[in-house]
């Protein structure tokens, strides 16, 4: 276990808080120790209040921060005396300690404490370190898991068994700790979970955690050390994929997008001789069942994994007496011989949030066999986990999904203008977006984002348009929305000089091009979860052609006639496709300042005058054809196919 600590870089953090904020970050550099939110910290500290007296204080990583990145405002100043009163009480129901975790804060803007801060508080450290280290949960989540800890680490550790996080876990470090410390003790194991670390300063804290996770990485080596998977070619038939997202949207009952990973090591997973067994038997850690629910699906049967899984809740749910309607029966884990490991989430962060997570439980499951065999907690103590009020009114708290949460956009001449603006229209409404083009900042334009992906490639190539399907559905498992945008407008020629060379390009890229994609991913939209949608970005110059744009009209003209003939063809398969119409676009990069004022002049206007020459006087922007083109893809339209929109401020020409 590598030690990140720097004493340099430490030495720029000056303060207790500061510290805190630095050595959590290592923490949270390190996904061996903790995974997106996993794992908290705290440091006990005074807080001066308005009367300028001192307040012993607990700052503990609030709801909703990751170790990774965390900040000093992430962490809730919360009365430490409120925190050691809470713990004598004899019993507190979640939802009371959340309330009274909340009281006790010293700043009303702060997040929602950690529902570990009266446990923090209990530790007589100054600094506390807690993490779900994979070393340590493999270890515990085993038969002879307690024994093997107290021989990794004798008296250096408290061990604890499990019990959920939260009110009944500090209650039992109440009892446990005073009882069992000594001078030796420098953290504390908990069975099925993961471990604590404490002390005087952040890096005393910090490396005592690497050095008792280093002696369970050391134990595990020899014990347990995993083979590196052989080869395997992969095979996926990857147009199975958004038949597979389909059935797995209808047993959600809303859209979720599906990631798939194929590499030799999910692979070799999917195909073990145990799989069936090992892969159903729970997560490495509870915090992850909230991401990945309790059980993995093997292969692509989704009604039966539905039906298993409405049996598993109406057992456990007797108990708890939770409504049906909190029923999701859609699986979050999708283990396949063919694809390997297929996450779902609702949006595509949280798609790569369960792959992540399921790709280290692979290898906690699989060394955990080779001390014995994988165990985890038993079903009624996941349920308990799975369905824990503090989460479930967390996911309340994150309001509505987006208009299109869950679905898949792909969007032709995505690079500048009116397309650039579309991907930014259809991430605006929580949707995945592909954004294609010949410019190779396409691939760039949002950074790192998981909602996005940006693929340069030449739309006149066949297999070009196929590989680009082919990563769309690997990524995100298919497609809901196409928005076919790219173009493009040569300059103005006269019919008597237009080169039979120009006018087959223009129709090579304005309009073939768009025949083979709408061919090619006629089978992905078919398979939409809710149904397919289908923008053509088309022109003025449809309903009202300019001279000197003989190619360019005629091939929008026959990409219109294209897609209505889509329209009557694709009716039955619930996809619907609308045109809209734009004119005078000029924020589009063609148009330079120096262009518009040459034209503008030309027409004997100013450039203001030039672009609002239109009957309603209004500017026409990219955003607004890509708003426009969003909402023809929503409810508003849902029972609209066929349709031609202007979005051109009036043109009398077309009017
Ligand atoms: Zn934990």
């Amino acid at each position: 276990m590598e030690n990140l600590w720097n004493d340099t870089e430490a030495g720029k953090h000056q303060g207790l808080l500061a510290e805190r904020v630095y050595s959590s970050r290592l923490l949270g550099a390190n996904p061996a120790l903790v995974l997106h939110g996993g794992g908290n910290t705290s440091v006990k500290g005074v807080w001066k209040n308005i009367f300028g007296e001192d307040e012993a204080t607990l700052f503990v990583k609030g709801s909703g921060s990751d170790l990774i990145s965390i900040e000093a405002k992430d962490f809730v100043p919360v009365r430490l005396d409120a925190m050691l009163k809470l713990s004598r009480l004899e019993t507190l129901s979640d939802m009371d300690m959340a309330r009274e975790l909340k009281l006790a804060t010293l700043d009303p803007t702060s997040p929602a404490p950690s529902v570990e801060a009266i446990l923090h508080a209990l530790i007589p450290h100054r600094f506390v370190d807690h993490t779900h280290a994979d070393d340590i949960v493999t270890i515990t989540n085993t038969a002879s898991g307690e024994a093997r800890i107290r021989e990794i680490f004798g008296d250096d550790v408290i061990v604890l068994p499990f019990v959920m996080p939260g009110f009944d876990l500090a209650k039992l470090c109440a009892e446990v700790f005073p009882a069992q410390a000594t001078p030796r003790t420098i953290g504390m194991v908990l069975m099925n979970h993961g471990i604590f670390s404490f002390g005087d300063t952040a890096k005393q804290s910090y490396e005592r955690m690497i050095e008792l996770v280093g002696r369970a990485e050391a134990y595990l080596a020899k014990n347990a050390a995993l083979a590196a998977p052989a080869n395997i070619a992969p095979s996926a038939d990857w147009s199975a994929l958004p038949a597979l997202r389909k059935n797995v949207s209808n047993a959600a009952g809303f859209p979720m997008l599906l990631r798939s990973h194929t590499s030799n090591s999910t692979l070799a997973f999917a195909r073990h001789p145990e799989v069936a067994s090992i892969s159903q038997r729970g997560p490495a850690t509870p915090d992850h069942i909230i991401r990945t629910k309790r059980v993995a699906m093997l292969g692509r049967d989704v009604g039966a994994y539905a039906q298993a899984y409405r049996n598993y809740f109406e057992a456990n749910s007797k108990l708890s007496k939770l409504p049906l309607t909190m029923l999701d029966p859609a699986p979050r884990v999708i283990i396949d011989p063919e694809f390997g490991l297929i996450s779902a989430g609702r949006s595509a962060r949280d798609a790569q949030i369960v792959e992540d997570i399921y790709l280290r439980t692979q290898n906690i499951v699989l060394r955990a066999e080779m001390l014995g065999g994988f165990q985890a907690l038993g079903a009624a103590e996941l349920f308990n986990m799975e369905y824990w009020d503090l989460e479930q009114a967390k996911l309340k708290k994150s309001g509505p999904p987006k208009a299109f949460a869950g679905e898949v956009a792909l969007v032709t001449g995505a690079a500048s203008g009116i397309g650039k603006a579309c991907a930014q229209a259809f991430l605006n409404r929580g949707a995945a977006v592909v954004g294609v083009d010949i410019n190779p900042e396409v691939e760039s334009l949002y950074g790192k984002r998981e909602d996005y992906l940006g693929i340069s490639a030449d739309l006149t190539s066949l297999e070009a348009i196929k590989g680009i399907l082919e990563q769309t559905i690997r990524r995100y498992g298919g497609l809901d929305m196409l928005v076919l945008n790219a173009g493009i407008f040569p300059g103005g020629k006269k019919i008597e000089a237009l080169a039979d060379e120009l006018w087959h390009k223009v129709m090579s890229i304005n309009l073939d091009s768009n025949l083979a994609i709408m061919r090619e991913a006629h089978p992905l939209l078919k398979a939409a979860p809710k149904y397919g949608r289908v923008v053509v970005i088309g022109s003025k110059n449809v309903p009202a052609p300019g001279p000197g744009a003989a190619a360019y009209s005629a091939s929008k003209a026959a990409l219109t006639q294209l897609a209505r003939v889509a329209a009557l063809e694709w009716g039955n398969d619930s996809i619907r496709i609308n045109l809209v119409h734009p004119n005078a676009v000029f924020d589009t990069g063609i148009w330079t300042e120096e262009v518009l004022l040459q034209r503008a002049t030309h027409y004997g206007m100013t450039v203001d005058e030039y672009k609002r020459n239109n009957v309603l006087h209004e500017e026409v922007s990219s955003k607004d054809v890509a708003e426009l083109t969003a909402e023809m893809c929503g409810v508003l339209f849902s029972k609209i196919t066929g349709a031609q929109v202007p979005i051109d401020g009036g043109n009398d020409r077309v009017i």
